[in-house]
C-alpha cells in the first residue's frame, strides 16, 4: 500500500514527471509553451512524446488517445495503441510529436450546430500542454481541443481558453496601472463543488426512465422524505464510505485534489468538493470525476446518478462554482488586502465583477440551462433563475458609504478615500452564509450557484472570464488615459456601484417578495431554457465574443443550436420514455391489480353471499377511473410527440416546454396517485422510498 502522497499524481505526467525525464532544454521549451502559450517546434514535440510514451508503457499503458469534450458535454476519446511495425513480424512502442500534437479522429458524428460541412466532416484535436496527460484504463489520455479544418471550435475547452487568454490580457493592464510590473499572467481559478445520488445498482436498472433519461418520471412521495434534515452532514453509511474512500484514491492518482466528501440534504445525496485549481484544469478534472463517479460507483454496486433532479419532490443536485482571479505569484485579485492600494484594487476588482454579472445576467442565465436543470432553477431550493449578487452586510456597507459619499461608520466617521485610505476589516466568513443567492461574494471569491450537477464547468465560465474581461477593459481603457489616476479609480468605482447595485441582494432568494422585488427592479427572470437560450445570439452578445476573441459569429450560433437541439432531443426522449412506461408496465400493472381484486370479489360472493367487499370495489372504482385518465392523457401526449419537428429550432425547444414537457407533467401526476393504491407485488419499479433509502 502506498502512502497517498505517493499516490497523488502517480498517473499524471506532471512537471515533476516532465522535469525527470525530459532533457533540460526540452523541459524548458515545454514550460514556455505551457506558460506563454508558445507553439512546439516538431524536435521539441518528438522528444516530448517519447518521453510520455515510455512513462506511459512502464505504467502498463498499450494505447494513447486524445481526450477531448465536444458539445455532447461529456468526454471523447479514440483509442490509438503504440504498436509500430518492425522487420515485418514484429512491433516496438512508437509515439511520435505528430501523434501528440495532431490527432483526426473521424468525429462527424459530434453536434458542430452547422459549423461543418459533411466534406470536411472530421475535425482534429490539438493537444491543450496546459492540462496534464493522464493514464485511464491503461491508455494515455492526451487533453486537447477539438476544432473544425477552418479553426472553429467545436468543443467546450477551446473557448475557455480563449476566455481565459481574454481576463489575462486586461487583467494585466489593470494591474500594470496599480504599478505591479512582475505579474506576466493572471488566471482564473475553480473549485467545484459537485453533487450527486447514490443508489443502490439493482433498483437503478429496474427504472427505465433512469436509465434512459437520468431522471425518474414517475414516483409517488415517500413516506419520509428529507424533512427531518437527518442526512446533512450525517454519519457516512459504510456502503457509501467505502465508495468515497475508492473515489478518493482513484481521483488523487489522476491529480485531482479531492478534499471534501459530505452528505448533502437529500437522502442519498452526496458532495464532493476539491481543492481549487486553474479553471481549464478544473474543467477537464471535474468531468474527469464526474465520470470516475459512475466508474467507482459500480463497482460498489451502486449507480451514480448526476442529474439535477432525479427524484421529483426532493431537493436537486447543482455544482457550486467558486470562482477567483489570481495572478502567477499566488496572490488574489479578489482578497481584500492590507494596504489602501490592495484595497483600492480588490474593489476595482470587486465592482467590475458586479458590473459585468449586472449586465450580461442573460449569458450567465443561459450558459446553465438545460432541460435537467430547468427543474432546479427556481424550484424553492436551487437559486431561483433570478441572477443576484450577494455581497453581505459589511461589504455591502462599504460600497454604499461609497456610493453615497458618507462616512463608513466602522470608519472614525471618515469618508473613504479609495487609494488613500485603508478599507476597514472585512471579516472573512460573515456568519450569515446566504445559501440562497445565486451568486455569492464569500470572502475571497465568487460562488456561482446555478450549475446544474451534469454540466460542464467550461461555458458558464467561459462566460464569466469573458464578461469580466469586458469590463476590465473599460476600466483600463479610462484609467490609462485619466490624467489623475486615484480621482478616475473613486470615480470608476462609485459609478459602477451606483449603476449595477440593483443586482446586489442580500436577502432571502427563494421567497415570492424577491421574485416581485426583482421584476420592480428590471432583474431578468428567465424561468426555462426554451426562453433563455434565445439571448446567445443577440447581436450585442454576438459583438462581445467577437470582439475579445471567444466565439466568432459562426460559433455564437452554432453553440446555441446545439444547446437547442439537446433541449428539444432531451424532452423527446422522456416523452417517450414515459409512453413507453405507461403503456407497458404502469396500466398493464394497474390492470393485474385490478384483476385480482375483482376476482377477491367473486371469489368472495361465491365463497359468502353476502361479505363485504367495499376495499375491493372502491379500489377497483377508483384505479379504473384513473386509468382511462391515464390512458388519455398518455394518447395526448402521443400526439404532441407526433407533434414535435415543426419550425426553427426556437419554435421547437419552446414547443417542447410548453406543449410536450407541461403534457408530461399532467400524465404524471395520475400515474402518481395510481402507484399507492397498488400493492406492492404487482408495481413495476423500486419506489421513491426504496431507493432513496437503499444504501
Ligand atoms: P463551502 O462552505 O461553500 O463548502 P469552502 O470554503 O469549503 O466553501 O470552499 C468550497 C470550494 O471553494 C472548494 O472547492 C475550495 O477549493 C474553493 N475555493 C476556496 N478558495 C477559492 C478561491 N480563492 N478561488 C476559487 N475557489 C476557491
Ligand atoms: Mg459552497
Amino acid at each position: 500500500m502506498s502512502t497517498v502522497p505517493e499516490l497523488f499524481g502517480s498517473l499524471v505526467f506532471n512537471e515533476t514527471v516532465m522535469k525527470e525525464r525530459l532533457p533540460k532544454d526540452t523541459f524548458r521549451a515545454l514550460m514556455k509553451t505551457r506558460k506563454e502559450g508558445q507553439p512546439l517546434v516538431p524536435d521539441v514535440a518528438n522528444v516530448v512524446a517519447n518521453a510520455m510514451k515510455d512513462w506511459a508503457v512502464e505504467n502498463g499503458c498499450t494505447h494513447f488517445t486524445h481526450w477531448f469534450q465536444p458539445m455532447t458535454g461529456i468526454t471523447a476519446e479514440k483509442h490509438d495503441s503504440f504498436i509500430y511495425p518492425v522487420d515485418g513480424e514484429k512491433v516496438i512502442m512508437e509515439f511520435s510529436g505528430k501523434e501528440l500534437i495532431k490527432g483526426e479522429p473521424d468525429a462527424s458524428s459530434f453536434p458542430s450546430g452547422g459549423l461543418r460541412a459533411t466534406f470536411e466532416a472530421r475535425g482534429y484535436t490539438a493537444w491543450d500542454p496546459t492540462s496534464d496527460a493522464f493514464i485511464k484504463d491503461n491508455t494515455l489520455c492526451i487533453p486537447t481541443a477539438f476544432c473544425s479544418y477552418t479553426g472553429e471550435a467545436l468543443d467546450k475547452k477551446t473557448p475557455l481558453l480563449r476566455s481565459m487568454n481574454a481576463i489575462n490580457k486586461q487583467a494585466l493592464r489593470i494591474l500594470r496601472l496599480f504599478g505591479d510590473t512582475t505579474t506576466q499572467r493572471v488566471n482564473t481559478n475553480v473549485g467545484p463543488e459537485q453533487e450527486y445520488f447514490l443508489i443502490d445498482r439493482d433498483m437503478y436498472c429496474k427504472r427505465r426512465d433512469l436509465v434512459y433519461t437520468g431522471r425518474t418520471l414517475f414516483g409517488a412521495k415517500p413516506p419520509k422524505g428529507q424533512e427531518m434534515e437527518d442526512h446533512y452532514f450525517g454519519v457516512l453509511k459504510p456502503r457509501v464510505k467505502a465508495f468515497m474512500d475508492d473515489l478518493d484514491n482513484e481521483l488523487w492518482k489522476l491529480g485531482i485534489l479531492a478534499k471534501t466528501e459530505h452528505n448533502e440534504v437529500a437522502p442519498s445525496q452526496h458532495e464532493l468538493a476539491p481543492i481549487y485549481t486553474d479553471t481549464n484544469v478544473a474543467a477537464d478534472h471535474n468531468q474527469l470525476t464526474m465520470e470516475i463517479m459512475k466508474k467507482v460507483a459500480a463497482r460498489h454496486n451502486l449507480a451514480c446518478l448526476l442529474h439535477e433532479k432525479p427524484f421529483e419532490g426532493v431537493n436537486g443536485s447543482g455544482k457550486h462554482n467558486n470562482w477567483s482571479l489570481s495572478t502567477d505569484g499566488g496572490s488574489n485579485l479578489l482578497d481584500p488586502g492590507d494596504s489602501p492600494r490592495e484595497n483600492a484594487q480588490f474593489l476595482l476588482f470587486l465592482v467590475s465583477v458586479i458590473q459585468a454579472v449586472d449586465e450580461h445576467q442573460d449569458l450567465l442565465r443561459l450558459s446553465v440551462a438545460s432541460a435537467g436543470n430547468d427543474h432546479r432553477l427556481g424550484a424553492n431550493e436551487a437559486p431561483p433563475a433570478i441572477i443576484s449578487i450577494f455581497l453581505g452586510d459589511e461589504l455591502t456597507t462599504v460600497l454604499d458609504s461609497i456610493d453615497q459619499n458618507k462616512p463608513y461608520a466602522q470608519k472614525d466617521k471618515e469618508v473613504l478615500e479609495i487609494g488613500v485610505d485603508e478599507l476597514p476589516p472585512l471579516p472573512k466568513d460573515t456568519t450569515d452564509r446566504n445559501r440562497t443567492s445565486p451568486f455569492a461574494f464569500t470572502g475571497n471569491k465568487f460562488e456561482f450557484r446555478m450549475l446544474g450537477s451534469t454540466v460542464s464547468i467550461a461555458c458558464p465560465n467561459m462566460m464569466l472570464n469573458t464578461i469580466v474581461a469586458d469590463v476590465l477593459e473599460q476600466y483600463a481603457d479610462r484609467l490609462e488615459k485619466a490624467k489623475d489616476f486615484n480621482k478616475e479609480l473613486n470615480h470608476i468605482i462609485r459609478e459602477a456601484y451606483h449603476d449595477h447595485k440593483h443586482i446586489v441582494f442580500n436577502g432571502d432568494g427563494y421567497t415570492d417578495e424577491w421574485i416581485a422585488e426583482a421584476k420592480k427592479r428590471g432583474l431578468l427572470n428567465l424561468s426555462s431554457t426554451a426562453e433563455a437560450l434565445p439571448y446567445y445570439t443577440r447581436p450585442e452578445n454576438v459583438a462581445l465574443f467577437e470582439h475579445h476573441s471567444v466565439l466568432t459569429k459562426n460559433e455564437v450560433y452554432s453553440r446555441c443550436e446545439i444547446q437547442m437541439e439537446n433541449y428539444t432531443k432531451q424532452i423527446h426522449i422522456e416523452a417517450e420514455t414515459m409512453v413507453d412506461m405507461i403503456y407497458k408496465d404502469i396500466l398493464p400493472a394497474a390492470n393485474r391489480y385490478v384483476s385480482a381484486l375483482s376476482n377477491t370479489v367473486n371469489a368472495k360472493a361465491t365463497a359468502c353471499s353476502d361479505a363485504s367487499s367495499t376495499f375491493e370495489k372502491d379500489t377497483i372504482q377508483t384505479l379504473s377511473k384513473l386509468s382511462d385518465s391515464l390512458y388519455a392523457e398518455t394518447r395526448a401526449l402521443e400526439k404532441n410527440v407526433a407533434g414535435e419537428g415543426k419550425g426553427n429550432i426556437q419554435e421547437q425547444a419552446s414547443y417542447s416546454r410548453d406543449t410536450l414537457f407541461m403534457q408530461m407533467e399532467k400524465t404524471r401526476r395520475i400515474a402518481d396517485q395510481i402507484e399507492p393504491l397498488v400493492a406492492k407485488e404487482y408495481w413495476p419499479y423500486p419506489t421513491y422510498g426504496e431507493m432513496l433509502f437503499s444504501v
